[in-house]
């Protein structure tokens, strides 16, 4: 495998040079997914429908030899069966993202998530490929009991309300990923992304970051949901992307979940008063109510904060960039997005 040589295991497959297959591949993690393992050698090739991925993303990664971008569904069996055949590995990241995405399109988002997994896992099995999961921490929900371990109790809201379903559609993924590990042997590794933040995320669908690096570089009040108080861990996509690499260079973690995420825990309150600090923006901050921002009844967690034991006993693996240097990132990258009149 070009990936992590440094240990080889005896059940280890020569899969030098890696074909790797990122479905989402023009999406904020996937692209720099892509980066990281043509960086090492392998060849990529990324299939994206562009729903919420931009291909702006991956524009500069086209004239590469070893990259290829394939403007598709990863729902689409028939293109997909031809991709998987053709690759070593399978990184799945293709999913609908963003809790505002979710609470205003849930219909699209249960059946993305649901259809392009059992595609993916389907094909792994028929072409014995190895698949790598993208899940998210919002699989815990609303549990207190921080921090999150990868076998805890999930506590969720009602059906009623479609924030969860995000949450139930992933964690059926994982379900379905497990299941096909354990009837069928397909060797399958999941990552629990905890709030993965750093250049080209886009605001569009929600996230914090992107949104408030743009209002404060606008000169806007800063729109902060709720009272503030509520806190998240947020880790920096490089970061995220060195775990997910050596997670799928290792056959001791197939079959396993894995938490990925920071333990650098800030509120939204917090996070807002040191955007405005680092941007040079006055520190005027709006509370909308959640109701407001999504839509009644809406819940939110209080803190969210990984368990990140078990990816630092398996691989050695800890965040090494802090949040500050990741704003000043973000900054620097919507900074230059204006400049080129983004
Ligand atoms: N949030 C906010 N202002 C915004 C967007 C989000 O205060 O413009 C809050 C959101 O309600 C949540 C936190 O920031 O409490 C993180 O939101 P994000 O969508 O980035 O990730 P989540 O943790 O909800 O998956």
């Amino acid at each position: 495998m070009a990936i992590d040589q440094s240990t080889p295991t005896p059940d280890a497959r020569p899969l030098k040079p890696l074909r790797a297959l990122i479905t989402g591949g023009a999406g904020f993690i996937g692209s720099h997914l892509a980066e990281a393992l043509l960086a090492q050698g392998a060849t990529v090739v990324a299939v994206d429908n562009l729903a919420t991925g931009r291909y702006e993303n991956i524009a500069h990664l086209a004239s590469h030899p070893g990259f290829q971008y394939v403007f598709e569904s990863a729902t689409n069996e028939t293109v997909m069966d031809r991709l998987v055949s053709e690759s070593d590995v399978i990184f799945h990241l293709a999913a609908a993202v963003g809790v505002e995405l979710i609470v205003r399109d849930p219909v699209w988002t249960i059946e993305t998530n649901l259809q392009a997994t059992e595609v993916a896992l389907r094909l792994a099995r028929r072409y014995r490929r190895k698949l790598v999961l993208a899940s998210t921490s919002e699989v815990y929900g609303k549990s207190a009991a921080v921090p999150y371990r990868e076998d805890d109790d999930r506590v969720l809201g009602p059906t009623t309300k479609s924030r969860w379903s995000y949450a139930e559609s992933k964690a059926i993924d994982e379900f379905l990923a497990l299941a096909y590990h354990k009837q069928f042997g397909v060797p399958v590794v999941i990552c629990r992304f905890f709030n993965t933040v750093g250049p080209r995320q886009s605001g569009s669908y929600g996230m914090v970051i992107p949104r408030l690096v743009a209002q404060a570089l606008r000169g806007e009040p800063l729109t902060v949901y709720g009272d503030g108080h509520q806190s998240r861990c947020f880790c920096n996509v490089r970061d995220v992307v060195r775990a997910v690499v050596a997670l799928a260079a290792d056959p001791k973690a197939e079959g396993e979940i894995f938490n990925i995420g920071s333990q650098e825990e800030i509120t939204i309150q917090a996070l807002a008063a040191r955007i405005a600090a680092r941007a040079g923006s006055p520190p005027e901050v709006h509370l909308i109510p959640y109701e407001q921002a999504y839509e009644k009844g809406f819940e939110d967690m209080v803190r969210r904060v990984p368990a990140i034991d078990k990816i630092q006993a398996a691989i050695g693996w800890s965040p090494t960039i802090s949040l500050d240097q990741t704003l000043d990132e973000v900054i620097e990258h919507f900074r230059l997005s204006e400049g080129r009149g983004a």
